[in-house]
């Protein structure tokens, strides 16, 4: 997949640029693109794959990225020329790699002492801890030995950091439930300063994502959607760096296929992920 990504420089130059964010555990690249059509854009920031078993999310990040640059639609071309784009598919690249043997593997590929593996997306170094996270290195959600003990998130958030004062979005892709997840996690009454404004622009965008297919979601904020978290990438970008707009998708589906969304349904979900995001950023701009 990497070399397929990386061939996109070739073929669409000057747009296209690779770029390698951080490393695994087993030194694999933590592998993106930047999409810029020019100078002076503001940045979006888009991960996938930080939970191994959720095979959807990197499909769909490729397919946004994809379609960015190929697409005839107009609307679709507009928001794609307005920002620049950081793309990065499979965060989790071991753990992607280790799902062709234990397709239900969640976490990193890290040994501990008595069982392998953090979850990652309980290891950023914001509210670390503090709920919905577990000291237990045999649980699907430990939390790793400290905040960033893990490298993928550590080098990872190290280059968020070289970008954060041209990001404006930080959008993470899961799956499953059909949500639109806002920050924040870990306690009920902890919201961003713009509540109110990601809660407007997420209504709009799961309204959007809903005409294609009829696919339902819903939108608010994570510890009321789903349960308490912590240490999750999101937080950790909007409440350390203030980036405007922070999303957590969880895709299709609502648990018939569940992580095992079957290949008929990459296309659709990537539709009409394309279909939301063209609200989201057309509402961001208003
Ligand atoms: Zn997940």
């Amino acid at each position: 997949m990497n070399d397929w990504l990386r061939s996109l420089e070739g073929r669409f130059p000057g747009i296209v640029t690779p770029i390698v964010g951080g490393r695994s555990y087993e030194g694999r690249e933590i592998f993106g693109l930047k999409i810029s059509f020019g100078p002076g854009r503001k940045g979006v920031f888009i991960e996938g794959g930080i939970h191994a078993r959720e095979w959807i999310a990197p499909s769909t990040v490729t397919y946004i990225l994809f379609d960015f640059l190929t697409t005839k639609n107009a609307s679709v071309r507009a928001v794609a020329e307005s920002r620049d784009w950081y793309f990065f598919p499979s965060i989790n690249p071991d753990g992607y790699v280790y799902t062709q043997t234990d397709r239900l593997w969640r976490k990193n590929r890290r040994p501990y002492e008595k069982c392998v593996g953090v979850d990652l997306n309980r290891n950023w170094d914001y509210h670390w801890m503090e709920g919905g996270a577990s000291n237990d290195e045999c649980s699907n959600m430990f939390a790793g030995g400290s905040a960033f003990s893990e490298i993928e998130t550590k080098s990872l958030s190290e280059y968020v950091n070289s970008l954060a004062d041209t990001l404006d979005t930080y959008l993470a892709f899961h799956n499953y439930g059909q949500h639109l997840l806002i920050p924040f996690s870990h306690d009920e009454s902890a919201v961003p300063e713009n509540n109110d404004e990601l809660h407007r622009i997420g209504k709009a965008t799961i309204e959007s994502l809903s005409v294609r297919y009829g696919t339902n979601y819903t939108v608010g904020n994570w510890h009321q959607t789903l349960y308490i978290s912590s240490g999750v990438s999101v937080d950790w970008a909007v409440g350390t760096h203030k980036i405007r707009l922070g999303y957590t998708y969880e895709l299709r589906d609502k648990g018939e296929y569940g992580f095992l969304l079957p290949p008929e349904q990459i296309a659709p979900t990537g539709q009409e992920i394309v279909d939301s995001l063209v609200r989201m950023f057309n509402e961001a701009d208003k």
